[in-house]
């Protein structure tokens, strides 16, 4: 019997690169397709509604959400997040892995409810690069990249509930590593939980030297 397309789950901090990752793995081959979220929050300069996220009010959020249209929701930075279930069920029918880019929370409750969900924390090559996306997109201020950055903290405490850690050090190997572990083919990369560790001790030490201080 042939295993349906499994759902792909990546989530990682803000300045890793996963949309970019996301987008190209969708965009190299048909047997991926990215699944669109509903946000409340404001699309920024180039979002096209629609095809970055479904751009909603806060109250038609809500009552997709109490009606069981969303497959998993949060609320992130201070605005809701959810993926619309039928980006789910469309993929499966066509026999594609949908890709979530959504946040731990979001990926727990698909955990929950998704059996067969493939779970991909993905780690910035370095926390240098990662700082430098976040201030170089210039559209969050200081406090803003505090609290993504203490956001970065709160996520790396959920990897164990995921089933690999990939690090996004070149985009074309990684996305190999991704396609490898979701169709099973090759050899699939091994934890590396020390590379966790190390950027957990990285975020720290900008958040006290940089931004706690008074
Ligand atoms: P941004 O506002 O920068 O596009 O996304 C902020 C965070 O929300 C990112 O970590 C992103 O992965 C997460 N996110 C985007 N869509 C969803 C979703 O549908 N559900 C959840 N739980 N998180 C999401």
């Amino acid at each position: 019997m042939t295993q349906r397309a499994a759902p792909v789950v990546l989530a990682a901090a803000s300045g890793t690169g996963k949309t970019t990752l996301a987008r190209r793995l969708v965009g190299d081959s048909d047997r991926y397709v990215f699944s669109v979220s509903a946000t409340t929050r404001s699309p920024r300069a180039g979002e096209v509604d629609g095809v970055d996220y479904h751009f909603l009010d806060v109250g038609d959020f809500e009552r997709r959400a109490e009606d069981g249209r969303l497959a998993e929701w949060a609320s992130v930075h201070g605005c809701l997040y959810g993926t619309p279930r039928t980006e789910i069920d469309d993929a499966a029918r066509r026999g594609e892995h949908v890709v979530l880019d959504i946040d731990v929370q979001g990926a727990r409750q698909i955990r929950a409810s998704i059996e067969d969900a493939v779970l991909i924390f993905v780690l910035p090559p370095s926390v240098d690069i990662m700082m430098a996306r976040l201030k170089g997109r210039g559209t969050e201020g200081r406090e803003d990249i505090a609290r993504r950055l203490r956001s970065a903290l709160t996520e790396l405490q959920a990897l164990k509930d995921f089933d690999y850690v990939v690090v996004n050090d070149d985009l074309d190997e990684c996305i190999s590593e991704i396609r490898a572990i979701t169709e099973g083919q090759g050899e699939v990369p091994v934890s590396p939980e020390q590379d966790a560790e190390q950027f957990r001790t990285e975020i720290v030490r900008i958040l006290r030297d940089e931004y706690d201080q008074n």
